[in-house]
């Protein structure tokens, strides 16, 4: 791979005495969804899929930008004068808002740089490609500039850029999995604190299988926003009766006490998903310490069932894929990952029923929806590194 990156790279830009590769995981959550801007816990992991990038520091003040995965749009330039978001700079607006970031939180750059992007993660799907070339961008600029950043800072700088630079409002999550990425563990984050800890990923005897229903979601169009403001709504109504910093606060019992404030049936089941899912992930978290996979498994199909009924942001296409998944012998657990509403389903799958899997739930979902689905069996990984 590294030598296949640093091949194209020299072609574009000619040969230089210091290409440095790097390489920033995807990452995909585990269980707890909806939940990083609700104040909750979520469980994600980073994959040994992720991005790739070649770049050097220049003399001037140039970028030059290429990708792999939009070879069409040939080398986009831009310079330090340009740090501005707009259409035409198509993806080099996710590096771009971080090189952005940077100069915001104090840490200047100077000098200009020449990058080759390449990713063997499905993009817009769920895996957090934009997040993985955030932290990947920032990794490259600490390591090209000699910042003095922690790998949580670059998840914050990352989420930064996205927010502010893209428009974009998520949550911690995806930076922060990415960046903090630890081999054969998932994070179990506390959004609401930053507090976390890593917790190993036993499955004795199955693997983390990842179905991409190829459905485009993108956020901006989603519902997402919608979501959020209707969990804001939501604790302001619950505030009105109890001091709570969060949705992530409530156990299921208050929620059940205090649910009758909530003046709407929708935003009700939108604030039941972000009090249980919070739960849930606790308790999932639980029963992998105490091997408990079956049950883990258990609380993700429980999981998808809340965000199919109560969050409502499923769709056919991911609901396709679970429910098939869970007709297979062999299958702990399937739940959607992501935002929702197209890109990725997660399933633990017994390693003897991993061929069978991909063969059945992949003739079944083409059958139904028109169109075919992939499949990705993962390892999880570590965080952003420096190919030497
Ligand atoms: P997700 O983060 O779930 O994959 P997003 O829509 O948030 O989906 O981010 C996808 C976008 O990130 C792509 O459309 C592109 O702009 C950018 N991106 C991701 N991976 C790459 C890559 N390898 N090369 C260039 N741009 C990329
Ligand atoms: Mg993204």
């Amino acid at each position: 791979m590294r030598e296949k990156l640093l091949q194209k790279f020299n072609e574009l830009y000619g040969k230089g005495n210091d290409d440095r590769v790097y390489f920033a995981p995807g990452r995909v959550n585990l269980i707890g969804e909806h939940t990083d801007y609700n104040g909750g816990h979520v469980f994600p992991c980073a994959l040994t899929i992720g991005t790739y990038a070649v770049a050097r520091k220049r003399d001037d003040d140039k970028f030059r930008f290429f990708s792999m995965n939009f070879e069409e749009l040939g080398v986009i330039e831009s310079s330090l004068d340009d740090l501005k978001p707009y259409k035409e700079a198509d993806w080099t607006n996710y590096p771009k808002g971080v090189i952005w970031a940077f100069a915001e939180k104090g840490m200047k750059i100077d000098k200009g740089l020449d990058i080759l992007l390449y990713g063997n993660i499905p993009n817009g799907s769920g895996l957090s490609s934009s997040a993985s070339v955030e932290v990947l961008t920032g990794y490259i600029l600490r390591d090209l500039f000699g910042f003095e950043v922690t790998n949580q800072d670059l998840a914050l700088i990352g989420q930064f850029s996205e927010n502010k630079f893209n428009g974009v409002n998520c949550g911690i999550m995806d930076q922060f999995a990415i960046a903090m990425g630890k081999k054969d563990n998932a994070i179990f984050l506390d959004t609401a604190t930053l507090k976390f800890e890593y917790a190993p990923i036993k499955l004795d005897n199955a693997k983390i299988v990842i179905s991409c229903s190829n459905k485009k979601r993108g956020l901006g169009d989603s519902k997402y926003n919608e979501r959020r403001s209707e969990c804001e709504q939501a604790l302001a109504e619950i505030q009105q009766f109890v001091g709570i910093e969060t949705l992530g606060d409530l156990s299921e019992e208050q929620f059940e006490m205090y649910k009758s404030s909530i003046k709407d049936e929708d935003r009700q089941k939108r604030a039941k998903h972000a009090v249980y899912e919070n739960q849930r992930t606790i308790k999932a978290v639980e029963a992998l310490k105490n091997n408990d996979v079956e049950e883990f498994g258990k609380l993700m199909i429980a999981s998808h069932d809340s965000l199919r009924d109560d969050y409502e942001v499923t769709g056919i296409e991911l609901d396709t894929l679970v429910e098939e998944a869970l007709k297979i012998d062999g299958v702990i657990g399937s739940r959607m990952t992501g935002a929702g509403f197209g890109g990725c389903t997660v399933s633990i799958v017994k390693d003897d029923a991993v061929d069978e899997f991909i063969e059945k739930v992949g003739k079944a979902y083409e059958a139904k929806i028109g169109y075919a689905a992939d499949f990705y069996v993962v390892e999880v990984g570590d965080g952003p590194c420096r190919l030497q």
